[in-house]
């Protein structure tokens, strides 16, 4: 599909205008994580990027008082689904402290079952209203699913990696032609998770859907330090990826007419 490069278009103007549209860009003590709209937590991000790239860092949330302070509650205003991956640490790149961020890292920054199970703890039950899947630049985890076919059959010792290759190899013929493979397949990648999380998650997708929460694709530039984020859950909730795009075309069967009802692709996601 050509069209994997829009959802990395960066947003600069929209953000900006949001800023300062909905209250303080700077976490507030005690904020409530449900009051902070997609819109400012993004901006949110977006400073602090900008922040870390500019070497001016605020320590203020990572002081003995603010971990005092968030000892006895949480209110990150932000959930990032993040590779595990040693130079990718969320609170830094997005210039945070204790209690600001909820970040979720696995190798890969796939979706795997635990991983959405943190999400929706952090959006169903601490109120966080902004998703980030994070690629990186010069993933580990997603080189090893371009090289690596998946195993005829898995050993002991292959399983546990292969769960998360496999999730990482549907993206690959999504990949972007023209730019860097192995970065255009992280941007696949990135978008891979977001369908899944929509896919695998009832609880993600349907605050999704009604606009609770925003699920952000971004890529992460280990050389560069810009994070560059995906606009697409801006103008909504991303109907082109959310269709079923990896089943295979619902057969065009033998012996038709069977089951029709249930045979159907689901006609999810036809709103605008
Ligand atoms: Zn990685």
């Amino acid at each position: 599909m050509g069209s994997m490069r829009t959802p990395f278009v960066l947003l600069p103007i929209l953000v900006t205008s949001l800023l300062g549209a909905e209250g303080p860009i700077v976490h507030q003590p005690g904020e409530a994580s449900a009051s902070v709209s997609p819109e400012l937590a993004l901006a949110r991000l977006q400073e602090g990027n900008a922040a870390f790239l500019a070497g001016h860092l605020d320590i203020s949330h990572m002081t003995a008082a603010r971990r005092v302070e968030v000892a006895t509650g949480q209110h990150p205003f932000a959930a990032i689904l993040s590779c595990a991956d040693s130079r990718v640490p969320p609170e830094f790149l997005f210039d945070q402290g204790l209690g600001d961020l909820f970040p979720v890292r696995v190798a890969g920054a796939v979706a795997e079952p635990g991983a959405m199970g943190s999400l929706e703890y952090a959006v169903g039950h601490l109120g966080v209203r902004l998703v980030v899947v994070m690629g990186h630049t010069s993933c580990g985890a997603v080189k090893a699913a371009m090289d690596t076919p998946r195993p005829a059959k898995l050993t002991p010792t292959q399983a546990n990696l292969e769960s998360l290759l496999s999730l990482i190899r549907p993206a690959l013929p999504n990949a972007a032609l023209g730019g860097d493979p192995w970065t255009e397949a992280v941007r696949a990648s990135v978008e891979q998770t977001r369908i899944d999380l929509s896919h695998h998650s009832p609880v993600l997708e349907e605050l999704a859907r009604s606009g609770k929460i925003w699920i952000v694709g971004a890529v992460y530039n280990l050389a560069s330090g810009k994070v560059t984020f995906g606009s697409t859950p801006v103008l909504a909730w991303v109907p082109e990826p959310i269709v079923p795009r990896a089943k295979p075309k619902a057969a065009p069967v033998v012996h038709a007419k069977v089951e029709t009802s249930a045979a159907k692709p689901k006609p999810h996601h036809t709103e605008e």
